[in-house]
């Protein structure tokens, strides 16, 4: 039962954001089980990105406080953990725990929403996934490229569809605001922020090879296949600094 497994999450505390210890398995397992409970939960798939954009936004660190699990999506966000902890840390990268999940609704026949990326990409998506997941059914489809005026709006075709999980795919801060502001009109479902998780099940982007992925150095591939995201990449050397400053100032 939900209330079992969640009795078991263990919790790290990473720069005041409680993050989640458990591993791909485990969560998956406790999300299928909110599905199957109708029990609506947002999860966050945090990145060292993501914790310094909190760390600096109030309001972005009370949005992902809010949510009901934040999993260690980043490398970085491991090893941070593990510093801070030093106990083990899973890591749930947000590609695996969607494909999963996704594997799990085309088994349990739940319904699935894909919302974000660019127009035509979703539907790209479910494409391939409904010939990747046999009996997957993907009940809407909607682009990421709206302003905050309309969200509301979207969110309340998204809920007309009655899916049991959402995948928002709309980069980071503005899906977990979204979910967390507009959720509450569709209470029952799982809401989870992917990123680029979209393009990839499209076809448009490809997912780091295996190595990349196993020495976690996902980052480095997509860094070099995307230039643009050197940007990002000054967030990493804020995080370290952050993460041992937490350590052993608090
Ligand atoms: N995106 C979107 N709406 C926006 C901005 C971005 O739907 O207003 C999409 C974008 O097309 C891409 C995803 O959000 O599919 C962001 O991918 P990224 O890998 O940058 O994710 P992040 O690492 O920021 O979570």
């Amino acid at each position: 039962m939900l209330k079992d497994l969640k009795r078991d999450i263990r919790t790290c505390d990473v720069l005041g954001i409680p993050v989640s210890c458990m591993d791909l398995d485990f969560t998956v397992r406790l999300l299928e089980t909110a599905m199957e409970e109708t029990t609506g939960y947002h999860v966050v798939t945090l990145n060292p990105e993501m914790a310094v954009m909190a760390a600096k936004d109030d309001g972005f660190m009370t949005v992902v406080r809010s949510a009901d699990l934040v999993v260690a999506d980043g490398i970085g966000v491991v090893i941070g953990a593990k510093l801070l902890s030093g106990k083990p840390q899973g890591r749930v990268p947000g590609i695996e725990l969607a494909s999963q999940l996704l594997e799990y609704s085309a088994l349990a026949q739940k319904r699935v929403f894909f919302l974000g990326a660019k127009p035509g990409v979703a539907e790209e998506a479910a494409a391939n996934c409904i010939l990747k997941y046999e009996g997957l059914e993907v009940v809407g489809t909607h682009h990421g490229y709206f302003s905050e005026e309309q969200d509301q709006e979207v969110i309340e075709e998204v809920a007309k569809c009655s899916p049991d999980i959402v995948l928002v795919a709309m980069g980071m801060g503005r899906q977990e605001k979204l979910i967390s502001s507009y959720r509450n009109l569709l209470p029952s479902a799982v809401w989870i922020g992917v990123g680029g998780t979209l393009d990839v099940f499209a076809g448009r982007v490809n997912r780091a090879p295996q190595f990349f992925q196993k020495v976690g150095m996902e980052w480095f591939y997509r860094l070099v296949t995307d230039p643009s995201r050197i940007k990002r990449m000054w967030a990493i050397p804020s995080f370290i600094f952050r993460v041992f400053r937490y350590k052993f100032f608090g």
